[in-house]
């Protein structure tokens, strides 16, 4: 079923939700329909949407990661940040060093407009798309996630973080 011109609510995951995730799920398809056309109408291939039992943004259906195909997840993120208001989502999340794939999120958890880079496992740090993206590894930036709903990654580790605050860079240098 199209919940939108080029998202259907099968490859969200959401045929048999919650009527609750579903409205979710049709914000989320308008948006991924939003960013979609940010991009130039290249397509966009999702790769996780909604999962049940999640106790991040996917288990409600506020959540989706996508692929585009033949580009850079960076070069993505960077196409549509300018025209994307920081209102119209959670967070976006890019993984330009393992998965190669891009997390976006409806504004309906804490985070707004924010950009994340992860870099390591369950390692992310803000970043301001048109800017270098810190390298994997490199924690030297590292920031915890205290002002919103994490998406991946292990969520004690974020804790971690949070919590650790400037230790965090040792921590993860230790780890
Ligand atoms: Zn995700």
């Amino acid at each position: 079923m199209n919940l939108t011109t080029h998202f259907t609510l099968e490859e969200l995951n959401g045929a048999g939700a919650p009527a609750a995730v579903r409205t979710n799920l049709q914000s989320l398809a308008t948006l991924l329909e939003l960013v979609r056309g940010l991009n130039g109408g290249q397509p966009l291939v999702v790769t996780s949407g909604y999962r049940p039992g999640d106790p991040r943004q996917h288990g409600s259906g506020s959540a989706a990661d996508m692929r585009v195909p033949g580009r850079d997840p960076v070069a993505f993120a960077n196409r549509v940040a300018p025209s994307l208001s920081p209102n119209a989502f959670g967070q976006m999340i890019v993984y330009p060093w393992t998965t190669r794939h891009v997390h976006l999120s409806l504004p309906n958890g804490a985070a707004r407009g924010q950009y994340l880079v992860e870099t390591g496992k369950g390692v992310y740090v803000r970043w301001t798309p048109g800017t270098p993206v810190p390298r994997y590894g490199t924690a030297a930036n590292a920031a915890p996630l205290g002002d919103g709903p994490a998406n991946e990654g292990a969520a004690s580790l974020e804790g971690l973080l949070y919590l650790l605050g400037g230790a965090a860079l040792l921590f993860y240098v230790l780890r």
